[in-house]
């Protein structure tokens, strides 16, 4: 893991498994990358204990559906 992008801190924790990335009430993180009905794509939160720095990353998973997805483009 990179250090903080905001302070450069190196005290970074990441939660250990993958979170839904849309909630009950929330907007969808990562739309259209669901696995399959009823499954939610899945992120990885990072954060940064000296300045609270919080940086989302698409879980393993959820990026393999990317390239064939037809709602979303390379930029
Ligand atoms: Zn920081």
């Amino acid at each position: 893991m990179k250090p903080c992008p905001e302070c450069g801190s190196k005290n970074i924790y990441r939660y250990k498994e993958p979170v839904d990335a849309m909630g009950g009430y929330g907007p969808d993180l990562l739309p259209k990358l669901a696995p399959g009905f009823l499954k939610s794509a899945k992120l990885l939160p990072v954060v940064c204990i000296d300045c609270g720095y919080i940086r989302l990353y698409a879980a393993k998973e959820t990026r393999y559906n990317l390239e064939d997805s037809k709602h979303w483009e390379q930029v």
